[in-house]
């Protein structure tokens, strides 16, 4: 998605923010902090540009190849237990 200036949901003003990305997969459960993306300042509706989903996939992939150590401070990994 490219950068918006205005929200598609309610027309309000985006504002460049930071948000949290969650997930959880077979392997564990996997947070990503710091994420740059497109906020409504009116709604608080969350847009990823296209690097984000990137980075975000990325990075998944680093953690389930385990090579997290380049970006430890903003990563999670918690493992799920059975
Ligand atoms: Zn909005």
């Amino acid at each position: 998605m490219p950068r918006l200036k205005k929200c598609p949901d309610c027309g309000g003003k985006m504002e460049k923010g930071e948000t949290e990305f969650l997930a959880e997969f077979e392997q564990g459960l996997i947070a990503i902090e710091n994420i740059d993306a497109d906020i409504c300042t009116i709604c608080g509706a969350e847009y990823l540009p296209a690097e984000s989903d990137k980075y975000i996939e990325e990075t998944v992939e680093d953690i389930f190849k385990n090579k997290i150590t380049a970006h430890q401070e903003t990563v999670y990994r918690v493992p799920v237990h059975a």
